[in-house]
């Protein structure tokens, strides 16, 4: 299966994408995860994301689809994929479009989590990621047995830099500017599956099931 899953910072995207991830077995491919390890590890790629990323800007598009490329042509990939946080403009969709093309692919799906705007901020300025394996939770909606520890791996539990309150503002701002209109692009191609992503986490997810398997 090759999937997109898209929709506003703070929707439940990388939630889902865990659970897809492990059902249908293929690698979760997040452009942000790829950008965080980079930034932590100090690599060249890290130092040229990090301005664009504290200040809730999009990385380049040259840039993002130059790591996409390089991770999809991964052994893993062949068996399918779910592409997480990207593509995020046009360009990039259009860049994936011939990155798969080229490779002889197509994607089956693009799961879209509708969620108000109001819900977003509160989702993700309460969000809290594993500093050691990235597990999300949240401080309300999805709390760890041990408050600050994460369930999976014992490690500590941290807000991550892009989650204050003004820099979740401007990432809304962007996504409406930047990415909105990509619900249009895949549904124009027939490719969107769109969910309600207002229920609780679980619900969520078994919205999404049902409807990847219809
Ligand atoms: P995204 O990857 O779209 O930015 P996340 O999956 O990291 O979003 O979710 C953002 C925050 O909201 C996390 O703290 C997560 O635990 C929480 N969350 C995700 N889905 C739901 C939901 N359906 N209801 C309540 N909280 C949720
Ligand atoms: P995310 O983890 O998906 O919320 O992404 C965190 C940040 O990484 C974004 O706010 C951007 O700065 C950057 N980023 C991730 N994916 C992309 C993308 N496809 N295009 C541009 N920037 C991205």
């Amino acid at each position: 299966m090759r999937l997109v899953i898209m929709g506003p910072p703070g929707a439940g995207k990388g939630t889902q994408a865990a659970m897809i991830a492990d059902r249908y077995s293929i690698p979760h491919v997040s452009t942000g995860d790829i950008f965080r390890k980079n930034l932590k590890e100090g690599t060249p790629l890290g130092l040229k994301v990090k301005e664009y990323m504290n200040k809730g800007l999009l990385v380049p598009d040259e840039t993002v689809v130059e790591i996409v490329k390089d991770r999809l042509s991964e052994e893993d990939c062949r068996k399918g994929f779910l592409l997480d946080g990207f593509p995020r403009t046009v360009a990039q969709a259009d860049a994936l479009d011939q990155v798969l093309e080229e490779m002889n692919m197509e994607l089956d799906h693009v799961i879209n989590i509708d969620v108000a705007k109001e819900v977003l901020v509160e989702r993700a300025v309460g969000r809290r990621v594993c500093k050691k394996c990235g597990s999300t939770y949240h401080v309300k909606y999805n709390s760890p047995s041990r408050p600050g520890l994460c369930d999976e791996c014992g490690g500590e539990l941290i807000q991550r830099d892009d989650d204050k309150e003004e820099t979740v503002t401007k990432r809304i701002e962007v996504y409406l500017e930047q990415t909105k209109p990509l619900i249009n692009y895949y549904s124009e191609k027939g490719l969107l599956l769109s969910i309600d992503g207002g229920q609780d986490i679980a619900k969520v997810g078994e919205q999404i099931v049902k409807a990847l398997e219809i």
